[in-house]
């Protein structure tokens, strides 16, 4: 266990789609990526009380799934395959961009103004991040008791229940979950590395406190997690085998070359059938801003 350690990285504070305040814990400096995890904004939570609630345009991915984890409010998500569907507490998102896909985001109209959630994004592997887009919702997660906590399984599998949420490598997501006085050992893939991020109240580990505005982050080698907490508190915590490849990320698209980022940043400002069409979205889709080498993240 002398080569496993423990790393606590600072979040970074944002603003999405003009109303929604965020933690950017992925990418980071550090750690592009934990397992494919390559993005993790958590959002709220919140209350957005202008009536028009946050939106996001239309605006393009590639090479990627966007995996939306909902906790609070309800947002309508439409895509260019045609898909419109309300995302809901409890409820998954996964939309697979493979070459290209584009999608909106915006919060219900009349729906409750809260708004809390995390949205991940995947790093698809070369075997896939070439193929077609896909839209799948997930209504319901499996749970478990970690002992004193709930735990939705998100992504892989815990305690003998699998999520059905299909990935094309090795991943693992859960959320833990208390309302009073708890503690419990996750037990680890000691294959996997991990991230954990606190989305509500603040929790203790081994190593000391982790509070919001941090992600810690686990190498390889961990065989357990211990935490605790106090009233109410609700943990993130992602892992997965370490990726394969090198990654550039630049604004919504993965991909392995500058190249590749310029053809699809001309392809959606050309409005190229590679993307399609969003149908239904009230407002302006967005624009990709032009590429400069120096600043890819
Ligand atoms: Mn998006």
């Amino acid at each position: 266990m002398e080569s496993t350690r423990v790393e606590r990285l600072a979040t970074r504070d944002g603003i999405v789609g003009d109303a929604l305040t965020i933690r950017r814990a992925l990418p980071h400096p550090k750690h592009r990526t934990i397992g494919a995890w390559c993005f993790l904004d958590h959002a709220g939570p919140m209350v957005i009380s202008d009536g028009r609630g946050m939106r996001v345009g239309p605006h393009p991915h590639i090479g990627l799934s966007t995996f939306t984890w909902h906790i609070e409010g309800e947002t309508l998500h439409r895509d260019s395959l045609g898909n419109a569907q309300v995302i809901r507490p409890g409820q998954v998102n996964l939309m697979t961009a493979g070459r290209g896909i584009s999608h909106s985001e915006e919060s219900v109209i009349g729906g409750s103004p809260n708004v809390h959630l995390a949205q991940l994004w995947i790093a698809l592997p070369e075997s896939a991040r070439h193929g077609d887009p896909s839209f799948q919702h997930y209504p319901e997660l499996p749970t478990a008791t970690v002992d004193d906590y709930r735990a939705t399984v998100l992504v892989g599998n815990a305690c003998g229940r699998v999520s059905p949420v299909a990935v094309h490598t090795p991943l693992f997501g859960i959320d833990l979950f208390a309302e009073d006085v708890a503690g419990a050992t996750v037990p680890l893939d000691p294959r996997f590395e991990y991230g954990a991020m606190a989305l509500e109240g603040g929790f203790e580990l081994d190593d000391g406190p982790l509070g919001p505005g941090a992600l810690v982050y686990l190498s390889p080698g961990h065989t357990t997690l211990r935490v605790r907490s106090r009233g109410r508190a609700r943990l993130l915590l992602i892992g997965g085998e370490p990726f394969a490849d090198d990654i550039l990320l630049w604004w919504n698209f993965v991909a392995r070359s500058q190249a590749e980022l310029e053809q699809a940043t001309a392809d959606w400002n050309a409005g190229s059938e590679r993307f399609g069409t969003v149908q239904g979205y009230d407002g302006p889709r967005l624009v990709a801003p032009a590429l400069a080498g120096l600043h890819l993240r």
